[in-house]
């Protein structure tokens, strides 16, 4: 069975202070949860802050982004080592802020991915359609095409550090919940990508997030599927309430 994994992107939210009296109140309500994964990828700037807070606790630390080379001249980059080295386990790349916004196209979220897990870091690589291409049936073309050029280059044995989040753009802060079959679907389309390129193995023991408007009362008929091991969150992983409550809710649904 894979273990639940429910994780707070911030965004460019809770820089300062506020990260600080965010995550205490997190780690205050939830650090003897031990059935689910926990995560929390502050802004870079708050990383320090919060490693301080939840160090002594199961709750993870990570990253929203970073970049492909471990050191250099590479002007206002993150290295994946500097994560690690201020407590990050995870890394979330490929968001589709990061591929629409930035330009971040396939192939460089997979130079990143390799350069992360070289470090040590753990990925949750992002993948998802915008509107029109799900109006246009190309869903299941763009997210394979996703896969496609991010896998490409990666050694087999990385593999096990690698958690997939499907997160539909048109979900995205916008308020709209894919539907759970929907993203069920496209759970299992994902899970079967693995299996024929990975095997058995591999493909049953990937953890699959969903994310897109996750709010505490949808998370309990999303986590139910088959295919579906947790949540990536945004807007509602800023208030200590609805976080909290999709936590205990997810663990309710999967008991
Ligand atoms: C996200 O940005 O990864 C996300 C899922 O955001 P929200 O929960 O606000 O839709």
């Amino acid at each position: 069975m894979r273990k639940p994994l429910i994780a707070g992107n911030w965004k460019m939210n809770m820089g300062g202070s506020d990260s600080k009296e965010l995550s205490r109140s997190i780690r205050n309500a939830l650090d003897d949860y031990t059935d689910i994964d926990i995560l929390l990828c502050p802004p870079y700037t708050a990383i320090t802050h919060v490693y301080e807070i939840i160090k002594n606790t199961s709750i993870i630390l990570g990253a929203q982004n970073c970049f492909y080379e471990s050191k250099g001249a590479f002007t206002g980059e993150i290295s994946p080592l500097f994560l690690l080295d201020i407590g990050c386990k995870y890394v979330i790349l490929g968001h589709s802020e990061r591929r629409y916004y930035f330009g971040e196209t396939a192939d460089l979220i997979g130079k990143k991915m390799i350069c992360s897990l070289d470090s040590g870091l753990n990925i949750i690589l992002c993948v998802g359609e915008k509107l029109e291409e799900r109006e246009n049936g190309e869903a299941f073309e763009i997210v394979k095409s996703q896969l496609e050029g991010s896998f490409r280059n990666l050694p087999e044995d990385y593999l096990k550090k690698i958690t997939v989040a499907y997160e539909p753009v048109w979900a995205i802060g916008t308020g709209k919940t894919c539907e759970p079959n929907m993203a069920e679907e496209m759970h299992h389309f994902i899970r079967s990508w693995f299996k024929v390129k990975f095997g058995d193995i591999i493909s049953n023991n990937l953890r699959i997030l969903y994310g897109g408007s996750i709010k505490p009362e949808n998370i309990s008929s999303l986590i139910v599927k088959e295919d579906i091991d947790g949540g990536l969150i945004g807007g509602a992983s800023l208030n200590v309430d609805s976080f909290i409550q999709i936590i205990k809710n997810t663990i309710k649904a999967v008991h």
